[in-house]
């Protein structure tokens, strides 16, 4: 066993935050061998409780649980900060050229590295993430991903239309590949596979149909596509698919909402998509950066709560505009507030954080496993420095509450808040 003292921030059962000013957190391997929080709570209460157990001791620091990021795209990474003029301009001229590249197993694998460190840099410890069309993007980020022992979860693109030369796919062969990835790779240590249709206009209806049979005949594998983010697309969307009673629809039409099942935006919903998300045990991955990057709308998270889906944060790089989660949730915030096409409302900072979290995980079928740390939860956490730059020494050392602490760091954080990124600590 091992055991850090420090600050803690970690959430109970009804997403509220637990932290301890001087804490102790002990981990240890569970009898599947994996390391896991074994105790936790108030410093001088639990230590005598484990006596000879070494304590790292981190004085100033704050103990909490690695991000999740709920929608990311790997080949992304230098698509980052590409000026366009709204989502289908940017996937023509930059998203596409470029994701072309990953059919050449040194260049995703470079890529793949990159990636992963810098997750890490930004304290995200999960990710449900996209990678291209070609099956080397996927075994170049398994592969680096298993060396550093990462709960990740990835899958290949399926477009087999409306695609250029270079990413667009074949009908049979894609799910041919797409099967043979899951036997390879889903359950292998900590990895997950997720089967991934770009989106709904980019794959043909036999596309649709046979990822579905997949989806049902692999219950325990995830879904990850794109719904409702822009306004255009879902014209186009509706367009294709006249019989579908919404472009949201189109998936539940093809057994591709369910448990498991993550989507990004869910911007342009109504009330019956919203019970559709919610009666499928669907969720949505709110993808704030992005969404006000590419000008797509603003999620509502008022019609969200009142209608009862399930949802978390995702940075959506490189449309998206940071890893950072202190971005990330910064921008929750700005959208939730806005209040012209929408009801606006203040997300508390707890809230906003257990998004990114313990709320993260639950939409993602993996609460009780990850985004916490509470007994049993996997020990992957980070190392937070709230003095880390001149003015968030200032702003939070001023902090009266929880919340006002949690909220100076939301709104003043980055990369340079997180000190370190322990997995499997
Ligand atoms: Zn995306």
């Amino acid at each position: 066993m091992k055991a850090w003292r420090a600050s803690l921030l970690r959430f109970d059962d009804d997403g509220r935050a637990v932290f301890d000013t001087d804490g102790l957190l002990v981990t240890g391997p569970d009898a599947a061998g994996r390391r896991v929080v074994i105790a936790v709570g108030d410093h001088d209460a639990l230590v005598a409780r484990f006596p000879g157990v070494p304590v790292t001791h981190l004085p100033g620091r704050i103990l909490a649980p690695g991000f999740l990021d709920l929608h990311i795209h790997y080949p992304q990474t230098d698509v980052i900060g590409s000026p366009a003029e709204g989502l289908l301009p940017w996937l023509e001229h930059y998203t596409f050229p470029h994701e072309a590249r990953f059919s050449e197993a040194t260049y995703a694998t470079d890529v793949a590295t990159f990636f992963l460190d810098e997750l890490a840099r930004n304290g995200v410890t999960t990710a449900l993430t996209f990678a291209t069309s070609h099956p080397t993007s996927v075994n170049a980020l398994f592969t680096e991903a298993r060396q550093r022992g990462l709960r990740l979860i990835t899958g290949k693109v399926l477009q087999d239309r409306h695609s250029p030369d270079g990413v667009r796919d074949q009908t049979e062969q894609s799910l041919i590949d797409t099967e043979a990835l899951i036997k390879q790779w889903h359950g292998v240590d900590r990895l997950g596979y997720a089967i991934t249709p770009r989106f709904a206009p980019s794959c043909s209806e036999a596309q649709l149909t046979g990822a579905g049979e997949l989806a049902a005949r692999y219950p325990d594998v995830w879904i990850q596509s794109h719904v409702s983010e822009n306004l255009d697309e879902v014209r186009w969307a509706r367009e294709l698919f006249p019989a579908s009673r919404s472009y949201l629809a189109v998936y539940d039409d093809h057994g591709l909402m369910r448990e498991r099942a993550v989507y990004a935006h869910c911007i342009h919903f109504d009330d019956d998509d919203r019970a559709l998300m919610r009666d499928t045990g669907t969720a949505a991955a709110v993808s704030p950066t992005s969404n006000l990057f590419l000008g797509s709308g603003f999620f509502d998270y008022a019609g969200a709560e009142r209608v009862g889906f399930r949802f978390g944060l995702a940075s959506d790089v490189g449309g998206g505009t940071s890893f950072s989660p202190f971005h990330t949730m910064l921008a929750a915030y700005t959208a939730g507030r806005e209040g012209q096409t929408k009801a606006g409302l203040s997300l508390s900072p707890q809230h906003l954080w257990w998004q990114h979290t313990a709320g993260a995980a639950q939409a993602l079928g993996l609460g009780g496993v990850v985004g916490n740390l509470q007994p049993g939860h996997e020990a992957d956490f980070i190392v937070l420095n709230p003095a880390a730059t001149p003015l968030l020494a200032r702003r939070t050392a001023q902090a009266q509450s929880l919340d006002e602490l949690l909220f100076a760091m939301i709104v003043l954080g980055d990369d340079r808040l997180v000190e370190k990124t322990i997995i499997s600590g």
